[in-house]
């Protein structure tokens, strides 16, 4: 797991997907940059993921609104109180920690060694294995898997300034070192709060202070009667957005699962006030067929529903998935109530409120909001998409079998060989697909490597042309995942690259 990681951002970097922001200055901790590649698979998951919300909802209508809020946005929205996570310096290394990531990091060790006993039992009894018996008659392995647990359920999700001290006593008691340094010499737990302030204004006398949002979602809770008004929306109805959120993480690490500069993809969605459950449950099954329709694996979904509540929800859950580190929040389902607008109301002093035709009654809605980062998203592709193949003959390959949707290049036109109007006429083809298709033109080395290359780049689908295409008209289509070759006519591979790579 740990090399498939490794694996994942070096082939990120060497076929174009991502680099480290500024690289020539030695990069900047947790921040990126999407490269020629990136930038199209990125484009790709954002609208697959704008067209099956938007275009696909006649309720759900986009927005795109400023970074830059009124910085009474975020005293509203509880932000600026309560946007913290818990802080913990050790004081030998002087490294710093988010503290119940520590305390996370330590229970995914306790689970792994359950794991390995499972493993080795397995190696052992081969054939007759029997995981669930074995799990529930090895003492052993149901210690580690119950002490996990516990640990989780004490830490809670949502952590509040009393809770601290529970989290140092946490740490202190179950013995956790610093993971680099092996000190165990730890401060207390302070809160961090995460919000990037920034100047809005030339002279620092009048400036005044102001942050980068820190989530998408209150632009569109302030945008919310613009949107209602002017685009007669009916309860229930949707906003949706994507763009550029920012948080200063104590610790980034994990490349783009946990960056400062990030993009989230949000929905919230206005509920009648007592059926927001109804839609909570509605939204949590169509997030996940969205997620399933992309054919990464539905064992890498699970959900995990939260006990501890944060205190503007009646009921959450994140959607994790498998990443390369293991199971983690890829996306976040929440019932939000009616605490963002009514927040915004007070503030404000403007009414937040929708007139109910059938009800006949004035009411502030309530919200459920659906809300993935799109850079995990990435990471989720990409890193379930990644293979390393042994083939028939003995020899192996480099395959990105991205969702051929979502692929940056439908195609690749490549000539057989540099001459004879092979060139040309491979170019006459891209000439006529550019107008629908993202394609590739690619003459250099010998057809085995080019598709080779376009196999690790994930290209689903390479046309070649050779010199029989000169006489009838007909090329070679070879798919990347079965690696098949089928000959068809120069004028139907519009067709198939439609039919291949679709929405
Ligand atoms: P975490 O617990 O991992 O810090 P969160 O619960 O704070 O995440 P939300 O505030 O619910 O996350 O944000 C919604 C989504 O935005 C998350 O599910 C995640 O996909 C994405 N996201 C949040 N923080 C980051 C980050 N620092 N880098 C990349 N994506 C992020």
């Amino acid at each position: 797991q740990e090399d498939l990681f490794k694996n994942v951002i070096s082939h990120a970097k060497e076929y174009g997907y991502i680099f480290a922001s500024s690289e020539i200055y030695d990069g900047l901790s947790a921040v990126y940059d999407y490269g020629q590649n990136g930038a199209e698979l990125k484009k790709n998951i954002r609208d697959y993921w704008w067209k099956s919300m938007v275009q696909l909802h006649q309720e759900i209508v986009g927005i795109d609104a400023a970074i830059l809020m009124h910085p009474t946005t975020w005293k509203a929205s509880g932000h600026v109180d309560a946007f913290n996570d818990p802080l913990i310096d050790n004081k030998d290394s002087k490294k710093r920690y988010r503290a119940d990531v520590l305390v996370e990091d330590h229970a995914e060790k306790i689970l792994q060694k359950a794991q390995k006993e499972i493993e080795k039992a397995r190696k052992r009894f081969g054939e007759a294995f029997d995981e669930e018996q074995f799990v529930n008659t090895n003492e052993r392995v149901q210690r580690y898997l119950s002490e996990r647990t516990e640990i989780l359920e004490r830490l809670g999700r949502s952590l509040t300034n009393e809770d601290l001290k529970d989290v140092k006593a946490l740490i202190e008691e179950l013995d956790i070192a610093d993971p680099e340094t092996g000190s165990r010499n730890w401060t207390e737990v302070r809160q961090f709060n995460l919000m990037f302030g920034t100047k809005l204004g030339a002279s620092s006398e009048t400036a005044s202070n102001l942050y980068l949002r820190p989530e998408t979602a209150q632009g569109i809770f302030v945008n919310f009667s613009n949107v209602q008004k002017t685009g007669r929306m009916k309860i229930p109805f949707g906003i949706a957005q994507t763009g550029k959120a920012f948080r200063n993480e104590i610790v980034a690490r994990q490349f783009i699962f946990r960056m400062r500069e990030f993009e989230q993809m949000e929905m919230q969605y206005f509920v009648r006030p007592g059926e927001e459950l109804k839609w909570y449950e509605h939204w949590k099954e169509v997030r996940q067929k969205w997620h399933f329709s992309l054919g990464l694996g539905e064992e890498n979904y699970r959900f995990h529903d939260h006990d501890k509540l944060a205190h503007y929800a009646n009921a959450a859950t994140d959607i994790e998935f498998n990443f390369p580190f293991g199971f983690k929040e890829l996306e976040g389902i929440h019932s939000r109530t009616d605490f963002d607008l009514k927040a915004h109301e007070e503030f404000s002093g403007r009414k937040l409120r929708f007139y109910d035709p059938e009800l006949k009654e004035n009411y502030v809605p309530y919200v459920i909001e659906t809300s993935i980062g799109l850079d995990r998203m990435f990471l989720a592709v990409l890193s379930a998409s990644l293979k390393e193949e042994e083939l028939e003959d003995g020899s192996s390959r480099t395959v990105l079998k991205l969702p051929a949707i979502l692929a940056p290049y439908k195609a690749a036109v490549l000539p057989l060989v540099k001459k004879d109007g092979l060139p040309e006429l491979a170019q006459e083809i891209i000439e006529e697909l550019k107008w629908d298709f993202n394609v590739q033109y690619d003459e250099k080395d010998a057809i085995g490597r080019r598709y080779r290359r376009q196999d690790a780049s994930g290209t689903p689908l390479c046309i070649t042309v050779d010199h029989d295409s000169l006489e009838d008209r007909m090329v070679t289509v070879r798919y990347r995942d079965t690696m098949e070759q089928k000959r068809i006519p120069i004028a139907e591979i519009s067709k198939v690259i439609s039919e291949e790579t679709g929405f």
